[in-house]
């Protein structure tokens, strides 16, 4: 096995040949150019077989060793992922496009060893439910076995970390199946996470959706870890129902934000925009709809434009921007036809709207759509991407049913100068998560999940660490 110290100072050039197949493979391209970054093994059901039947095998040792060696492991691995921090950011930002700088490629691998150091330090003991002259009971936390984990292209090395820590942490084995679109990035992790890890317990199968349906039906496999589209999450609902898989399903949102009047508009307006565009708009939990008072409506529109304007889009390799492209055409396309129906709609573009087809990548500029209806389309669907509809209201009461009407709720937000205000409307709205005054916020301390069909089960803290574990009464 090679040593965290043999890959000191690895380069993108490094990593890519440790992941890369000796011959053919996948052309992957760099969304913001169109060039070749590397080619992907194009992995099979095959290889899926044998890397369920490696982590089968690995299982029972690794199960047996105490949450201290466990997480001594995980903490090794956090060493790794920093000893390789920069090569893996520039894999990440050519791949998925994301740049360098800003709350992006640095700052996701940074979040890769955060991650796998807070869950590392959560304690779970077994609890003593009762003990008196009646008897004793106990709740332990077995592992389960062997995990599945399916993720998706907008954060693709930070939500493998999400799904592949606390399994790994309760004493299980992991087998990854990356998106498609951004395979070589979650290689290119677990290549760095096994110089430390012990052989066999974690596996990535780099294949397409009949991998992913596989690993989702297999009998070998204990529970599914996914994160994606509601519409594959009913899918996996369904190749899953056969085993009785345990699942976690994180799942498409469409998050709204509510600006109440006593809000100051100039204050909120960094906030408001990078809850909405962080990743270029392309992450889960952004902020997608946002309702403003009409006391303050055209101040907060004025406000978010001057800071959509200062911020630059490009090529995630310049050190100046901060915005990429989308991180592929059909998402553009999703984006694009959202935007334009809006338009014609008669909402009014207060800025971008207008991609410059003529350049390489799939950039479209952070947009900011108003005097746009709820039932518009781009307010009702998900459209994963930089372009946000500002809606009009006049009471609360019609800003939280507008929250409210979608049947999707992963994450909201409320901006207000009174705190208490502000968390009286959000204990009225249906969300797994609701922000005051930023949005977005993720924490490994805090559990995070969807409510209505954004998904269950529920990730981060020590309730995540309990999703991936077997609860086991014993009572005498
Ligand atoms: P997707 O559902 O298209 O694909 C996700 C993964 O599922 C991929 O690895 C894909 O190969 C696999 N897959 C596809 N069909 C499958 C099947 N039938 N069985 C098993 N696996 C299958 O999602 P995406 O486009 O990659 O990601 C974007 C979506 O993910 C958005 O809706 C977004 O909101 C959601 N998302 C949710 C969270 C969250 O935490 N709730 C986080 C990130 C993204």
């Amino acid at each position: 096995m090679t040593t965290q110290s043999d890959i000191q100072g690895t380069t993108f050039e490094d990593l890519l040949s440790a992941v890369e197949p000796a011959v053919g493979g996948r052309e992957i391209k760099d969304p913001a150019t169109g060039e070749v970054v590397g080619r992907a093994p194009e992995h099979t059901v095959a290889d899926l077989e044998a890397a369920i039947a490696s982590a089968r095998a690995a299982q029972p040792g690794w199960g047996a060793l105490s949450h201290a060696e466990r997480s001594g492991f995980l903490n090794k691995a956090a060493d790794a992922i920093e000893a390789n921090a920069e090569a893996l950011a520039v894999l990440l930002s050519r791949e998925q496009g994301k740049p360098l700088n800003g709350p992006n490629a640095r700052f996701e691998v940074g979040a890769c060893a955060a991650w796998l150091r807070a869950t590392a330090a959560f304690e779970i003991e077994p609890e003593v439910l009762f003990d008196d002259e009646g008897g004793r009971a106990e709740l332990h936390h077995r592992p389960l076995g062997v995990v599945g984990a399916i993720g998706p292209w907008n954060w693709p090395m930070m939500i493998g970390v999400w799904q592949l820590a606390p399994a790994l942490r309760m004493g299980n084995t992991v087998v990854m199946k990356p998106s498609e679109y951004t395979p070589l990035s979650v290689l290119a992790l677990v290549h760095v996470l096994n110089t430390v890890l012990p052989e066999g317990i974690l596996h990535a199968v780099s294949g397409g959706r009949d991998v992913g349906e596989a690993l989702a039906g297999h009998p070998e496999v204990d529970k599914v870890m996914f994160t994606g589209s509601t519409a594959t999450g009913k899918a996996i609902i369904r190749s899953s129902a056969d085993t009785v898989k345990r699942l976690t399903l994180e799942l498409g949102g469409n998050d709204a934000g509510i600006v109440l009047p006593d809000a100051d508009p100039k204050a909120i307006a960094e906030g408001l925009f990078w809850g909405a565009f962080i990743n270029t708009g392309q992450t889960c939990a952004a902020l997608k709809r946002l309702y403003v008072h009409e006391d303050i409506y055209e101040e907060t529109v004025t406000a978010l434009a001057a800071v959509a304007a200062a911020m630059p889009m490009g090529v995630g390799l310049d050190e100046n921007n901060v915005l990429g492209p989308l991180q592929n055409r059909s998402q553009y396309q999703i984006v694009a036809n959202l935007v334009q129906a809006a338009k014609e709609s008669g909402a009014r573009i207060v800025t971008g709207g207008n991609p410059d087809e003529s350049q390489p990548g799939f950039f479209y500029p952070a947009t900011l759509v108003a005097d746009v209806d709820n039932e518009n389309p781009l307010v009702a669907e998900e459209q994963f991407g930089p372009a946000l509809p500002i809606v009009k209201y006049s009471t609360i009461d019609e800003a939280v049913e507008m929250a409210n009407a979608l049947e999707v709720g992963l994450g909201a937000s409320v901006w207000s100068s009174d705190k208490e205000k502000a968390r009286e409307v959000a204990a009225r709205i249906e969300a797994g998560t609701v922000w005051i005054n930023k949005h977005g916020a993720v924490d490994p301390r805090m559990p995070f999940g969807g409510a209505k069909q954004s998904g269950y089960g529920l990730e981060f803290g020590v309730e995540g660490l309990k999703h991936l574990a077997q609860p086991q009464i014993i009572n005498y």
